[in-house]
């Protein structure tokens, strides 16, 4: 009778082997001893190793924390350390959007804050179009609507730009960089003058500035002046007479105008362009066309402004040569081409003889 108590333990036994004894996920067999979970089934320990997902980086098995994307797995540190990309600011893998800007990788925050051009008026970052001046400087449109340009350089007038500015004639708005060389003095106008005719001389075109007043006026006079009232923004003018008998010069009288508070830069081009007025009416043997007088005195202006070489003479170059005048604008392009390929003595003699040709 004692068999049967054996089977029945037996019995026993095995079903307490199967509760507890579940079939390997992998090879569907019996799991005897340990076991391993994962994912809601059990395997055994060797088919779960040749089974289970392995990081595409370390080839370790996942645990963890895992990143799957396209298609691969990885544990977080590896995928951070191997795969992501590093934001070019705070150099941080980069696990939400990427911004890709010429060549670099930022954490959208990063690029914003960081990598987009600053206004230069409010110092926000610019998200979207903006406006870029001259000098290299960003802004928002908007503001364009908000500031005024400077008159002389163009930036737009505020306070983290220009360090302000003034409004002189009520019309006329100057940036605080233009006003800081701004000139309103008849003395320092007349040793402007000076400088500039020596700086003139140096290149052969000679100006006795001595006998020559240089009076500083406001553009409303000065439009009085040229007889273009409302139509112009001349900023000087130069005016010659002379008396002759019997063909000969017995007097002469030259004056140069120029408006006040321009900045020093652009003072002096204007003094060189009224003065070679001045040379041409001394020198020329007959008045050439007007695009040619205006070419030739842009031409003085360029000569002093290429020796100054400043920044705002940089400017002023430009600004000659981009000149969209007919007559401003196409005189210089044609006076300074000419000079390039014949030569200032030759500009200066062609003047002179009457024979200058420009084509
Ligand atoms: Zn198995
Ligand atoms: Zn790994
Ligand atoms: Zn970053
Ligand atoms: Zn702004
Ligand atoms: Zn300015
Ligand atoms: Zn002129």
């Amino acid at each position: 009778m004692r068999l049967p108590i054996y089977i029945l333990l037996i019995l026993i036994s095995a079903q307490i082997l199967f509760a507890a004894n579940p079939r390997c996920y992998q090879c569907n067999l019996k799991i005897q001893q340990t076991y391993i979970e994962y994912n809601d089934n059990v395997y055994h320990p060797a088919c779960y190793e040749a089974t289970a997902d392995r990081c595409a980086v370390c080839n370790v098995i996942l645990s963890g924390s895992v990143i799957a994307i396209e298609g691969k797995q990885y544990h977080k540190s590896c995928y951070e350390d191997s795969v992501a990309e590093h934001c070019g600011v705070c150099e941080k893998p980069i696990l939400s959007a990427i911004i890709e800007y010429e060549g670099g990788h930022y954490h959208e925050e990063c690029y914003i804050n960081s990598v987009l051009p600053r206004c230069a008026v409010c110092d926000e970052p610019l998200r979207e179009e903006y406006r870029v001046d001259y000098w290299g400087n960003n802004t928002h449109k908007r503001h364009e609507d908000e500031y005024s340009p400077c008159e002389s350089c163009g930036r737009l007038i505020s306070d983290r730009l220009t360090g302000g500015g003034v409004t002189i004639d009520d019309d006329r708005r100057i940036c605080g960089i233009c006003f800081s060389t701004a000139i309103f003095d008849d003395v320092e106008t007349k040793v402007l003058a000076k400088k500039v005719s020596y700086d003139l001389a140096y290149y052969g075109i000679k100006i006795d500035m001595n006998d020559i007043p240089v009076i500083l006026t406001d553009p409303q006079e000065l439009a009085r002046l040229t007889g273009r009232i409302g139509e112009s923004n001349e900023l000087g003018l130069a005016k010659s007479e002379k008396i002759t008998r019997a063909g000969n010069v017995i007097n002469r009288s030259d004056s140069v105008y120029a408006i006040y508070g321009l900045p020093e830069r652009v003072l002096e081009g204007v003094l060189a362009h009224e003065m070679m007025h001045v040379w041409m009416a001394h020198n020329a043997k007959e008045k050439p066309s007007q695009a040619v007088v205006e070419g030739v005195s842009n031409y003085a202006s360029f000569l002093i402004y290429n020796s100054r070489n400043d920044s705002m003479a940089r400017m002023l170059i430009d600004n000659l040569q981009a000149d969209p005048d007919s007559i401003y604008g196409d005189g210089y392009r044609q006076v300074s081409k000419f000079v390039e390929q014949s030569g200032l003595k030759e500009l200066l003699d062609g003047l002179r003889h009457g024979t200058l040709d420009l084509k």
